[in-house]
């Protein structure tokens, strides 16, 4: 009887707006990982048809829903920033959701060596921690996050600024890394050499128990 895989090395990686987060995800899926997207999952389940939008409308009415059926992030996102209660029955009807999905597409990579969740609140939402065995930190400073995020998306600098301040402190952050990649003052062809000795550091690892 052929022998099962060892379990997958579970990995947390998260990183602020602009750290490099999204560019670390590709380059570990180059090595074999599977990465699995919470952002994008989330995007899924609020597009037209999403699973999610039937219970968003019932729960905020007609005026969060666009009219092709896609939730209205805006709109949502008003709401939920105005009125905690919003915000906790918003969470409670995606994050399940979220999490269901989440295990789904886990379990397609049963047979990689790793599965990276790519989680941009991952230390914000708290209940990640304990679902992963590390979290990886993609780390700069703040005038980075910003020089990059105007070049790749043409925000302002103010905006990015509102989004850096919503998020949790890079400190907060780094206190809850096992793996800290910094992307600051190297080209990317120097970060695809760090994530290659971090892969090797996981592997030197061995598979985890459980
Ligand atoms: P995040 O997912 O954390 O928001 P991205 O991975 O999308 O960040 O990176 C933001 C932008 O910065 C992208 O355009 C990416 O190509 C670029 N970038 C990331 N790391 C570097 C680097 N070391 N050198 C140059 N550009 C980088």
């Amino acid at each position: 009887m052929p022998l099962a895989p060892p379990p997958p090395l579970r990995i947390g990686l998260t990183g602020g707006i602009g750290s490099g987060k999204s560019t670390v995800a590709r380059l570990l899926a180059g090595h074999g990982a599977l990465v699995v997207d919470t952002d994008a999952i989330a995007r899924r389940l609020t597009q037209p048809g999403g699973a999610a939008v039937p219970a968003l409308r019932t729960a905020f009415g007609d005026s969060v829903i666009r009219p092709d059926g896609s939730l209205d992030r805006q709109q949502m996102r008003q709401l939920a920033f105005a009125d905690v209660l919003c915000r906790r029955r918003l969470e409670a009807i995606l994050h399940p959701m979220i999490s269901d999905e989440t295990q789904r597409e886990a379990l397609a990579g049963i047979a990689a060596p790793v599965v990276v969740f790519d989680v941009p609140l991952l230390v914000e939402s708290g209940r990640w921690v304990d679902l992963v065995h590390r979290v990886l930190v993609v780390d700069c400073s703040e005038d980075t996050q910003i020089a990059r995020v105007v070049r790749r998306s043409g925000w302002t600098v103010d905006a990015v600024r509102a989004v850096i301040e919503a998020q949790v402190s890079r400190e907060q952050r780094l206190l809850k890394a096992n793996d800290v990649l910094l992307n600051d003052g190297i080209d990317e062809a120097e970060l695809a050499q760090r994530v290659d000795v971090l892969w090797q550091s996981w592997k030197a690892l061995g598979a985890p128990t459980v």
